[in-house]
């Protein structure tokens, strides 16, 4: 099956924003790395300051992950500290799991940005993968 774009990822949620955008680069690491073979292979759980506009990630995850809200594949979460966004994605097949953490110097800068809407997307598309995430590997606690 086809996966909705970026772009229509933005029609879902109404706007097209950074957090937006980070969330579904997000979730396309996910599914790229873990491989999920349906659409109910792969669970996340995101926490995050519950206000937006940092929730507008959660809309970009479940748009590239297919992790959603009706097929109860995605857990939301205040971050402890209140202030960062960590996803943490399973592959329920395999066992795998992918934790992603948007990096305290991205936040800082998107927090800090005054232009448009759409310059903030543009600079976080302009990042390297590399630069807007710390990502580690592991395999989930069931499979030992
Ligand atoms: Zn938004």
């Amino acid at each position: 099956m086809r996966r909705l774009s970026l772009e229509e990822a933005g029609v879902f949620h109404g706007h097209l924003g950074p957090y937006l955008t980070l969330g579904y680069l997000a979730g396309e690491l996910a599914v790229s790395q873990l491989d999920p073979q349906s659409e109910f292979d792969l669970t996340v759980r995101v926490e995050l300051p519950l206000r937006r506009p940092e929730t507008c990630f959660l809309d970009g995850v479940q748009c590239s992950s297919r992790c959603t809200l009706g097929k109860l594949s995605i857990e939301v979460a205040e971050s402890p500290s209140g202030k960062g966004i960590f996803a943490t994605f399973m592959n329920v097949k395999s066992g795998e799991r992918l934790e992603v953490a948007v990096r305290e110097e991205v936040l800082a800068k998107l927090r800090s940005m005054e232009g448009s809407l759409s310059e903030a997307v543009d600079w976080v598309l302009s990042q390297p993968v590399d630069s807007l995430f710390r990502v580690r590997r592991s395999r989930g606690p069931s499979l030992g």
